[in-house]
């Protein structure tokens, strides 16, 4: 039952909501069950919300437990009937407790209320029952992309028939149902196929030889590395877990004994995440790659890294641009404008700090940063307090210009918010340039911001 009382509150809508749900649960150093864990369970109860509410109604088991004399909030029953009936396991966690005997009391009762109700929409499993998720959050696309550390790009198809099977189309419009693959434009060894092809069953996926991440995810490591003339052998990964970016940046490392990926990540459960997605990525053979640090990258010692020449810098941010996002705010209608105002504008100050700090590392040339925001707040605005600060300026850098940030992607930064440091608007464009944006959905998956600072590193200083 520990479960459901640590996942009840989080049903409960909040007057002042700190956070997404994700980051309200996986921030909570209090819980005990696995935050993934609670998470799921919490999504999905919200996610069958109407349907449970409806079963509460119609069962009236509330008044039956008020009858045993037992107390159970409305959320704690709705969880406990979302893992009875809506869950794949069909059952309540293991444990005695009064509330659990009193309520599975119902349990017939409530399986013929929710038989009546998969009548009622013509449907034999839950999976079928319409969701707001799956109208209005589900990608558009699922990315994955092939791990060149374990895999030879030209080998994946022979040693992967499945992929092979899967019939090759040129666009993203004509992935309308499973069966079809698109390889990328933008990012080499990055394919798209639709959300229900079951790419996680295969053995490519398990054996991390493939790695499922967002297109745009994949832009601050591409980005980092796009340029064949500009290698970088010693990089940071500064907000690392749960590592989809550090082992993309870890996959672009020249060969050599030497190149690695230092990768930093300041919470103690995210970094077990990171640790293992990053075994998973390098194999044994070559987790040199990647060195993980438990620790606030903004205490590191530039000084220490005299030999780091590119950060990718992808800080904690109102995760405005991924989805499930409008399901949450659906349930936390309470959240005032006010709070959101604040709550970015504490984002964007951590969020430069940050970015002051990668900017501050002795032969540093590149450095990536990115949201996946959709907020000027956290993403031009940020680029703009950089720019202005004397410090940054001082050391020499610069936004890049468009042909080295991905040149051919179409969306750029937002040219009219760069009026803070020009009035030309032929450079206002040209700040614009050197960021990038993707909106959610309309381009594919997540909505994401990068921006590419540059230098050149005088002698001295490096
Ligand atoms: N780059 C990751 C990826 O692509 O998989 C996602 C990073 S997530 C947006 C931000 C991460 O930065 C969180 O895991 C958070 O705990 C971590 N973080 C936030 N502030 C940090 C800091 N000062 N030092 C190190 N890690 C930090």
């Amino acid at each position: 039952m520990k479960l459901y009382f640590e996942a009840e509150k989080f049903l409960k809508p909040t007057k002042k909501a700190n956070g997404s749900l994700q980051s309200r649960i996986f921030n909570d150093k209090k819980l005990t069950n696995s935050p993934k864990h609670i998470f799921a369970l919490v999504y999905s109860t919200i996610k069958y919300k109407e349907y449970i509410d409806a079963l509460i109604r119609k069962s009236k088991i509330k008044q039956e437990l008020q009858i045993k004399k037992v107390k159970a909030s409305d959320e704690l029953l709705a969880l406990l009937i979302h893992d009875l009936l809506f869950s794949s396991k069909g059952r309540i966690q293991s444990g005695k407790h009064p509330i659990k005997d009193a309520f599975l009391s119902n349990k017939t009762r409530l399986q013929a209320e929710f038989t009546k109700l998969k009548l009622r929409y013509k449907v034999k499993s839950v999976q079928e029952l319409p969701t707001k998720e799956t109208d209005d959050d589900e990608t558009p696309i699922r990315w994955f992309r092939i791990n060149t550390i374990k895999i030879d790009p030209e080998r994946f198809y022979t040693k992967h028939p499945f992929f092979k099977q899967l019939q090759p189309v040129s666009s993203l419009e004509e992935i309308t149902g499973t069966g079809v693959i698109y390889s990328d434009d933008y990012i080499p060894n990055l394919f798209g196929v639709h959300p229900k092809e079951k790419i996680t069953n295969t053995d490519a996926y398990k054996l991390g030889e493939i790695i499922i991440q967002d297109r745009a995810s994949c832009f601050p490591s591409h980005i980092l590395n796009s340029d064949p003339k500009d290698i970088h052998t010693k990089v940071i990964d500064a907000c690392a877990a749960p590592g989809n970016k550090t082992t993309h940046a870890a996959a672009h490392l020249p060969s050599g004994t030497d190149s690695v990926v230092y990768a930093f990540e300041r919470d103690p459960k995210r970094v077990q995440i990171l640790k293992t997605m990053c075994e998973k990525a390098t194999g044994k053979n070559k987790k040199k790659l990647i060195q993980i640090t438990h620790a606030d990258f903004t205490t590191t010692k530039p000084d220490d890294f005299a030999e780091v020449t590119g950060l990718v810098v992808d800080p904690s941010c109102s995760g405005s641009g991924i989805f499930g996002r409008a399901l949450e705010d659906s349930y936390n209608e309470q959240e005032s404008e006010t709070i959101d105002t604040e709550r970015l504008q504490k984002l964007a100050g951590f969020q430069f700090a940050i970015m002051k700090h990668a900017l501050s590392f002795p032969s540093a040339r590149k450095v990536v940063y990115s949201t996946c925001s959709v907020h000027v707040q956290e993403n031009e605005k940020v680029v703009i307090d950089l720019l202005s600060d004397a410090e940054i300026s001082k050391r020499g850098w610069k936004l890049a210009t468009r042909d080295v940030v991905l040149p051919s992607w179409e969306r750029r930064g937002f040219a009219d918010e760069f009026v803070a440091l020009s009035r030309d608007p032929e450079e206002c464009e040209k700040l614009a340039g050197g960021c990038v944006r993707a909106n959610p959905k309309e381009d594919g998956g997540i909505g994401f911001f990068a921006a590419c600072f540059v230098r050149t590193v005088d002698d001295d200083e490096a």
